[in-house]
């Protein structure tokens, strides 16, 4: 048995292995093989090697009945767990009409590469856009006997004694919501806050053959259950009751961070729309122009100021949409290519490093704003900007832009004192970060983005080509 083997597949060393070529379907004790080693740690060109060198071992189980492919999807190595499952004739076929040219590399391989899909993006809900202004429609889905309703209060979600996101049933909600109408006037405006967030039409097909089901599929909600201030309010005693009965059926609740980390990312996902849409509607009560009362419309969607004199019903400006913050993390990588920089702030755990982000500025490009905020908070120049990924942190409302940098200069200045210090690591120091081997420092977790750029750099040999080029 070879522990160097199965060391190499687990940190991406692709030399190592090629080198041992006889050792390739060894297992250790407790069954794995180097697959299930470059699964677990989302080792996509060492997967790939072995899938292609031999191809027995996708389907071997190691002693706890996992495949490398279901190792690889529960870690959410997304495209790795694709890589490892055995295709349908049908997928073969999409496969063979969508294969790269033989010989691509560089941008072009990574641009035919399935995009990564960040912890709460890749939402499974249809959102159904079109359904926003259609009344009747909406009245069926919200009455549907299948629609959960994902309830906050504060902008706290509700939770069960398992820590699982709780779903109401319409009836549970009924005496909030009563008819649903986008007609709603200022009269309306104490109902509490309804957004529609769309229809999940993949999951539980069969619950929507059963009665009064949509049958589109589950219809999912936010609603502000917030207690009412004065018994005046007409929701008062309703909301008085609601809570009542959560506390007897022990449902709490919390702060959504960090709780929706150890949710399913389909949830989470749903999770992360709901909560940054109820935060966008608490903090915009008023119209900006008149400090008129503001309107809910299109299920949620958009504002609309009540007062019919008021400046923002002339011109385009006549609606106010929920309000997305570009903010730019970049990984920046040494001119000698074997090293990148990470920076860390004051107030985060003991030895933890990051890579650098801040907000896009008015006026500028979103390269630009990485090679800004580059230079503010470490003093390093970069020129080429490398797109990765994205990841919603909507927290309350920030979409984070992940990129790779080539550095051009190396000597660390922190001009703008937002870190607390700045330096430029080794890749075998990221290696053992990554795998939290306890040594020079700590990365942030693998669902962070920040996490997902430097293991994309220090494992991926066609990330790295992408960032130089
Ligand atoms: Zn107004």
């Amino acid at each position: 048995m070879s522990a160097s083997l199965l060391e190499a597949a687990a940190t991406g060393d692709l030399d190592t292995i090629k080198s041992q070529t006889k050792a390739l379907k060894d297992r250790n004790e407790r069954g794995w093989t180097a697959l299930h080693f470059a699964a677990r740690y989302g080792q996509l060109e060492v997967a790939t090697y072995l899938r292609d060198q031999a191809p027995d071992l996708l389907a071997v189980v190691n002693n706890e009945g996992k495949t490398p492919a279901q190792l690889a999807q529960f870690w959410g190595y997304d495209q790795v767990a694709q890589l490892l499952t055995p295709a349908t004739n049908d997928d073969k076929q999409q496969q063979q009409q969508q294969q790269p040219a033989a010989g691509a590399s560089g941008p072009v391989a990574l641009a035919q590469q399935v995009n990564h899909v960040n912890f709460f993006a890749g939402s499974p809900l249809n959102r159904y856009g079109w359904y926003r202004t259609n009344n009747d429609k909406l009245n069926q889905l919200v009455k549907a006997s299948n629609a959960r309703f994902i309830l906050l209060n504060k902008l706290d979600p509700l939770f069960d004694q398992d820590n699982k996101l709780y779903f109401a049933p319409y009836d549970q909600v009924a005496g909030l919501i009563g008819e649903f109408s986008d007609d709603t006037t200022t009269e309306d405006s104490l109902r509490p806050r309804l957004i529609f967030l769309g229809v999940d039409e993949q999951q539980h097909k069969d619950d929507s053959k059963a009665a009064g089901a949509a049958s589109e599929g589950i219809p999912y909600w936010a609603l502000d259950v917030s207690a009412a201030k004065q018994e005046t309010n007409p929701f008062h005693s309703s909301l008085q009751q609601l809570h009542q009965d959560f506390e007897k059926n022990q449902l709490d609740f919390s702060p959504a961070l960090p709780l929706a980390f150890q949710l399913n990312k389909d949830t989470a996902a749903i999770l992360a729309q709901a909560r940054s849409m109820m935060d966008w509607h608490t903090r915009n009560k008023f119209c900006p122009a008149c400090g008129g009362a503001v309107v809910s419309k299109e299920a949620g969607h958009k504002l609309h100021c009540s007062s019919s004199d008021c400046i923002s019903q002339k011109g385009v400006h006549n609606f106010a949409y929920p309000r997305t913050d570009a903010v730019v993390i970049v990984c920046i990588v040494h001119p000698t290519e074997d090293k990148i920089l990470l920076g860390r702030q004051k107030q985060w755990p003991a030895r933890m490093f990051s890579c650098i982000a801040g907000f896009v500025e008015a006026g500028e490009s979103i390269e630009e704003a990485v090679r800004r905020e580059a230079l503010e908070e470490t003093g390093v120049h970069v020129d080429h900007v490398s797109y990765h990924s994205t990841q919603p942190w909507p927290f309350p409302n920030s979409l984070m832009f992940g990129f790779l940098a080539s550095a051009t200069s190396t000597t660390i200045k922190m001009e703008d004192k937002e870190l607390e210090s700045a330096r430029w690591f080794s890749r075998s120091e990221v290696l053992g970060a990554l795998k939290g081997d306890g040594g020079v420092f700590t990365m942030p977790p693998k669902l962070a983005i920040a996490h997902q750029l430097v293991h994309a750099w220090a494992t991926n040999a066609t990330v790295r080509q992408n960032a130089k080029m």
